[in-house]
């Protein structure tokens, strides 16, 4: 049986309400959600995704003060950036409350909570008396789906429906912002900057590849892959043959390629829109047969940094 595809608020909040996993539109990617409140609904997401089970899943819910009742404490410095950020593609680690199952936190004392900017999903937020956790809706490992259709492609078959509520808007997974030993640190880059982040707390640290994967389980260097090897930095053109070369660009194609071959993710140089293509562009080179995808370097502000991490990941295999 294939999925469904729909508008539909209250066909996804039966399916929900019965304790199976859909898909649901938010302005980052789409999700694979199921209650957060029951293990074997939220068991159904690892199986589908076969995601392995030490990475933790992000609980969405409708608002703050909602939120508020799944976490021991909500620190100044969350609620500064939850008030100015929410709802947004920004994720709070904070202590869990007891409701919240092991298994969607993988069994660490600490969830991780967001309000997503989604008027359907906030709509169905609001209409259950349960959070939704919800990670990517792809399979492990693969690129993030930011269409209905991209979810349909690679879960289809595993899933009963999939809420449609168009594009995402923002294009990358959401920035995750968590407190370790007393230090309040960007655990992942993503939709909202740094400097965003920064203008509303004052400078925090960013936790880079180089870390260990023990303060954030489950930011495994190899993450939203392609299939076709992907290399950042300069095309190697003394090291392929052309025809083989993939290009994922920023804002101009390289004259030694034909277009055919290259993605450009905004014309116009905007870092926003770039983030916004990026996952569909790095699907569709994928499909063109090339053997080799070289993606350039983006500059290392705003959602550059984010656009640099997913490709740096994907370039890891
Ligand atoms: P996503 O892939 O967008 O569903 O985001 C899930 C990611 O959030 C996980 O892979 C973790 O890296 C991170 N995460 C979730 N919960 C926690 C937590 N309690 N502490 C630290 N990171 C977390
Ligand atoms: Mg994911």
């Amino acid at each position: 049986m294939l999925a469904e595809i729909g508008k539909d608020i209250s066909k996804a909040r039966e399916l929900l309400q019965r304790g199976l996993a859909v898909a649901i539109p938010t302005e980052t990617v789409y999700g694979l959600a199921a209650n957060a409140l029951d293990p074997n609904a939220v068991l159904q997401i690892f199986e589908i995704k076969n995601r392995p089970q030490f990475d933790p899943l992000i609980v969405h819910g409708a608002s703050r003060e909602r939120l508020s009742n799944y976490v021991t404490a909500f620190p100044d410095w969350a609620v500064k950036l939850a008030d100015a950020l929410w709802p947004g593609p920004l994720t709070l680690v904070l202590p869990k409350a007891k409701s919240i199952p092991d298994l969607v936190t993988s069994g660490m004392d600490t969830v991780a909570i967001r309000v997503p900017n989604h008027p359907m999903t906030l709509d169905l937020l609001s209409q259950l008396d349960f959070p939704l956790a919800a990670p990517s809706a792809n399979p492990f490992g693969y690129v993030s789906p930011t269409s209905a259709k991209h979810v349909m492609m690679q879960l289809g078959e595993k899933i009963p429906y999939i809420l449609d509520g168009g594009e995402c808007a923002v294009g990358v997974e959401s920035t995750i912002v968590g407190e370790v030993e007393g230090r309040v640190i960007v655990l992942r880059l993503g939709g909202v900057s740094v400097e965003e982040v920064e203008a509303l707390i004052g400078k925090v640290e960013v936790l880079t590849e180089s870390l260990p994967n023990a303060v954030i389980p489950g930011s495994l260097t190899s993450h939203y892959a392609p299939r076709t090897p992907l290399v950042v930095g300069p095309i190697e053109f003394d090291k392929y043959k052309r025809s083989l070369i993939g290009a994922l660009r920023f804002s101009v194609e390289s004259e030694k390629l034909h277009p055919s071959q290259q993605v450009v993710l905004s014309r116009a140089g905007d870092l926003r829109e770039a983030a916004k293509n990026l996952f569909a562009a790095m699907r569709q080179l994928d499909r063109q047969g090339a053997k080799v995808i070289f993606a350039e370097e983006f500059p290392e502000e705003g959602l550059g940094r984010a656009i640099n991490d997913r490709l740096r990941r994907a370039a890891t295999q």
